[in-house]
């Protein structure tokens, strides 16, 4: 095996040592509440019965969008945006950034892409290392080494990418983990307080009931600040990514390019039905490769110009100027090369090529 493959393999298996300390810690916490505090300290049976089924109630679903964000795997950009072979090659060939350019607009003239990359938002946004025009919202994650679709972060928490496959099941991860910990908390209370002031006599189940307190109140803090964060963002129809830097549209970066308002942008997340809101089952809108946008009007401009440039008699140089294709013909103008240059090589830094690992601190 080449070194590099054990090395890869060895991040792998290390990346599920935070999985399995949260799985360790939720089948302690299950034991010592439900053995320790309910069946060994509880004496009221009517308080235990109750104390029982809401923990349950809370510890299943829980477990259950835990999985799932786990276990979904994240979405990648279909076949459509892959370059076809011949202009592949033509691409890898060609060294300057702006014909490499040229070939991504005549490829994406039938791709509904309404976010670009660069200043003035000219470049076709395109992924080297999976060698596909990047969807809207879609990212390269260099943890999963992967383009994902509309790309959130890469949480170490669940050792997968959060994005449009998985992030309904994320923030009803967050929200259950929430209600879980303050449940415990809760209810834990009294009796903290009880083997605390020693009222009650010291047992084995003294140090579970003091320790669950403890670690339910931690999660319950740094939970609450990231799962509010995330409620922001649903609200805004925003990903984290696109919190810290705005999407680049046609008309320049808007931070609200993807809002359609608050209830449209729930939506987005959580679907039509209210009842399957609560439910970590797969309602989101969407297919995740396009987006409605709030700038509908001028994408329809965008997709004249890109039928246009899809007249093969014309080379893309010869495209008339109008004022919706002057961002196309402004790529292609000499002018402009100098600034295609410097926009390519961002693109293709990856430091700067929207290769992008989030990992959140706080989660814990
Ligand atoms: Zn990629
Ligand atoms: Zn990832």
């Amino acid at each position: 095996m080449a070194p590099t493959h054990v090395l890869r393999c060895c991040q792998r298996t290390l990346a599920w040592i935070p999985v399995i300390f949260i799985a360790a810690v939720v089948c302690w916490s299950y034991y010592a509440y439900v053995v320790e505090l309910c069946l060994y300290t509880i004496i009221s049976i009517g308080e235990k019965i109750v104390y029982m089924i809401f923990f349950h109630l809370f510890f299943i679903m829980f477990v259950w969008s835990y999985w799932k964000t786990i276990y979904i795997q994240p979405a990648n950009p279909s076949k459509e945006f892959c370059l076809p072979k011949v202009e592949k090659e033509r691409y890898e060939k060609e060294e300057r950034p702006e014909n490499q350019q040229e070939i991504l607009w005549r490829a994406a003239t039938s791709l509904p892409l309404y976010t670009r990359t660069g200043a003035g938002g000219v470049s076709i946004r395109y992924c080297d290392r999976c060698q596909v025009i990047k969807p809207d919202r879609c990212h390269h994650c260099s943890a999963c080494d992967m383009c994902v679709l509309k790309m959130d972060h890469h949480c170490p928490w669940v050792n997968n990418c959060v994005g449009f496959s998985n992030y309904k099941f994320f923030i009803l991860f967050l929200a259950y983990s929430l209600l879980y910990c303050l449940f415990i908390a809760a209810t834990v209370l009294q009796y903290f307080i009880k083997f605390w002031t020693n009222e009650l006599k010291d047992t084995h189940a003294k140090f579970h009931v003091l320790f669950l307190f403890f670690v339910a109140a931690m999660f319950c803090i740094s939970i609450l600040s990231l799962f509010s964060y995330h409620l922001w963002l649903v609200g805004k129809n925003r990903s984290t990514i696109e919190a810290f830097r705005a999407p680049v549209f046609r008309a320049g970066s808007d931070k609200n390019g993807f809002s359609l308002g608050f209830r449209k942008n729930i939506a987005q997340v959580f679907g039509d039905q209210k009842k399957f809101w609560l439910l970590p089952v797969c309602t989101s809108q969407g297919d995740g490769l396009t987006f409605p946008t709030r700038l509908v009007s001028a994408d329809v401009e965008q997709q004249a110009t890109v039928t246009l440039q899809q007249e093969p008699s014309k080379s893309a140089a010869e495209v008339p100027e109008s004022p919706v294709s002057e961002s196309q013909n402004r790529l292609l103008s000499s002018e402009q090369n100098a600034n295609n240059v410097a926009e390519h090589q961002e693109t293709n830094t990856p430091a700067e090529s929207e290769t992008i690992t989030i990992s959140i601190e706080s989660e814990s």
